[in-house]
């Protein structure tokens, strides 16, 4: 990405800010490759992987690694690539994760910039579902993620812009399987997020409850 700084050497806000929310555990490289991929296509400025406190399609089906140590691994896969940050806005706000709020904190934050919202194909199909649908919709645009050759049919009520992006067959819920029966992680996770892992010995108990 060029350098953004003017003359006087600040660096001016963002002018376009992709939101892309996710449970995060772990980060893999889809949620990278997709990440800098539709920033790149969308010109995007600034595109947040935005952790979700307490993600409500997921909670009580599985234990979720807490939302700091998510944090944690998402600032690890970053790094210091430029345009890409791990986002805390919905921890911040506590309680379950709505992207209408995420993008309403966003708003004020960053009264300028134009907001896109970036779903992966399966989220997209399931998006009319969200509470506070059109709170979405008229705060930011919808940005579906494609595999390359192959469009989902999605609800035609919203302007969608479609990015095609390499699909890497990773999911986290593989990788924690992963560690269940101790395959190998690497590549699939960058070397700062095994890195983390270790650190806060993430995923140690499912291993255990499974060897017990
Ligand atoms: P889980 O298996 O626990 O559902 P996940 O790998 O799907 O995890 P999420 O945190 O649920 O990851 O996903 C965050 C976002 O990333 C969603 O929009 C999802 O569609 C997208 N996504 C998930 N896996 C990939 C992948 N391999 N490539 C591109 N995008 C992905
Ligand atoms: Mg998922």
């Amino acid at each position: 990405m060029p350098d953004q700084r003017s003359v006087d050497g600040s660096v001016p806000p963002p002018r376009r800010i992709g939101l892309f929310g996710g449970t995060f555990d772990p980060p893999h490289v889809g949620h990278l490759v997709t990440a800098v991929n539709v920033a790149h296509e969308l010109d995007l400025d600034l595109t947040i992987l935005m952790v979700a406190n307490v993600p409500w399609q997921k909670s009580g089906t599985r234990e979720i690694t807490p939302a700091l140590d998510r944090l944690a691994m998402v600032e690890a896969a970053v790094g210091d690539v430029e345009g890409l940050s791990a986002g805390r806005t919905e921890i911040d706000l506590g309680g379950a994760s709505y992207t209408a709020d995420t993008l309403e904190a966003l708003g004020d934050e960053h009264p300028e910039a134009e907001l896109f919202t970036i779903v992966g194909d399966d989220a997209a199909a399931g998006l009319k579902s969200w509470t506070r649908f059109g709170e979405v919709i008229e705060r930011s645009r919808l940005v579906v993620v494609d595999r390359p050759g192959n469009r989902v049919e999605l609800p035609p009520i919203v302007d969608w812009i479609r990015v095609e992006v390499p699909r890497l067959e990773v999911s986290s819920t593989d990788l924690r399987e992963r560690f269940v029966d101790g395959r190998p992680l690497d590549y699939l996770v960058t070397e700062p997020v095994l890195d983390v892992i270790a650190q806060r010995r993430l995923y140690e108990f499912e291993s255990e409850v499974l060897r017990s």
